[in-house]
């Protein structure tokens, strides 16, 4: 016990003890928390939907017509007629042979990387991809190498004295520390030179970029056999889950072996149901795109001069680099001390000395929201200097 005392002690001295908010309620982009309305700049819902009254019709629905719970895993007895629905829908949505519904994207991107990656293959990873595919990555039997963040050069160099078996490049495709695109059209032409598959993880990317919000393939017009795409369901798609899409073979054999598949109870069918009238929701959203990309102009444009470093990011996510954890969480306390709120990521999440704070936009959101964001910010850096 005195151990964790003693750890949880060093942490706290360091400004990297992390604590939750309850949060009580949300109205639009405003986040009830100790009975205090905050505009918050923290979640991952980019087009609004969680809040949808599409959706939550869809959730009642379908809550009634097929209960709560799914009542096993999927290839017991839990693969339900909304499952099956929804995977088709995902596949077509995002143009590929086939898609499999996962509860969490971080399952699917372990069994991603401990079912298709064997003894004898290698992985090549992204420096900053998401803990989810370095998990994913330290689960496999496979070499793992990383590579330096967005670098293809250095990643041609691997792959060219590789000796691997298979050989397979794993990446975020919108950083979610970051907000910067993977070079992917690159990417996808050294893993055609190479012979190796590309697993393109695109949690931030569905639903925001691309035609119909198809995600960041789609955005990029990149289509092959050898692409292997994630995309999650919790955050533009506004409800729970994630997918692989992929060839039939892939598919089936994540099937066959994926462990965070079968040995888990399948969603409710209850969230599939929503997540399809989500889809329905991201076809039309062209408006939606339309107003979450003019808010970013807003922001960018509102924020140069500031003595911190807003990194360069087209996508939601715009991270205003701090460094220190401390001035951080000072900054966000400051803002959250104003009624926004914008957390402070630290270490380990981003590397030392690059504390910031991660604004992430949202189509909820509208322009006086921004512009309240812009001028708050303008009046700690005052403060600060
Ligand atoms: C959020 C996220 C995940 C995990 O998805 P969940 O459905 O929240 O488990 C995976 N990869 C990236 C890049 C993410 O941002």
């Amino acid at each position: 016990m005195q151990d964790f005392q003693e750890q949880l002690a060093a942490l706290e001295q360091r400004g990297l003890r992390r604590r939750r908010r309850i949060v009580e309620a949300a109205h639009g982009p405003e986040a009830q928390i100790a009975g205090q309305r905050l505009l918050a700049f923290c979640s991952n819902d980019y087009l609004g939907l969680s809040q949808h009254p599409e959706l939550i019709r869809a959730a009642q629905a379908a809550a009634a017509a097929y209960g709560v719970g799914s009542g096993a895993s999927a290839l017991i007895s839990g693969h339900w007629a909304a499952h099956e629905q929804l995977e088709q829908r995902l596949a077509a949505f995002v143009g590929f042979p086939r898609a499999l519904h996962f509860s969490t994207g971080y399952m699917a991107n372990l069994a991603l990387l401990q079912t298709l990656a064997r003894r004898g293959d290698a992985v090549y990873c992204d420096a900053l991809n998401h803990a989810s595919l370095i998990d994913g990555a330290r689960l496999t039997r496979a070499e793992v190498v990383e590579y330096p963040h967005g670098d293809a050069e250095a990643l041609a160099a691997l792959l060219a004295a590789s000796k691997a078996r298979s050989k397979f490049v794993v990446t975020d495709a919108v950083f979610s520390m970051d907000g910067d695109i993977a070079p992917l059209s690159r990417l996808l032409a050294l893993c055609e030179a190479h012979d190796a598959w590309l697993i393109v993880d695109d949690a931030h990317g569905f639903g925001v970029l691309g035609a119909q919000g198809r995600g960041t393939l789609s955005h990029l017009g990149l289509a092959a056999p050898r692409l292997i795409y994630m995309g999650t369901l919790g955050k533009a798609a506004g409800v729970a889950g994630a997918f692989v899409a992929a060839s039939e073979a892939v598919v089936d054999w994540l099937v066959q072996q994926a462990r965070t598949y079968i040995y888990t109870t399948a969603t409710p069918p209850m969230v599939a149901a929503t997540v399809l009238a989500s889809i329905d929701v991201i076809e039309q959203g062209d408006d939606l795109r339309a107003h979450l990309r003019q808010l970013v102009t807003r922001l960018r444009d509102g924020l140069a001069g500031l003595p911190w470093r807003l990194l360069p990011s087209e996508t939601a996510i715009q991270p205003l680099v701090v460094g220190e954890s401390r001035l951080a969480l000072d900054l966000s306390t400051r803002l959250r001390e104003r009624g926004i709120w914008v957390p402070a990521i630290r270490p380990p999440t981003v590397p030392m000395g690059t504390a910031r704070l991660r604004i992430s936009l949202s189509a909820a959101h509208e322009e006086a929201h921004v512009d309240r964001l812009i001028e708050t910010l303008r009046d700690c850096a005052q403060v600060s200097l």
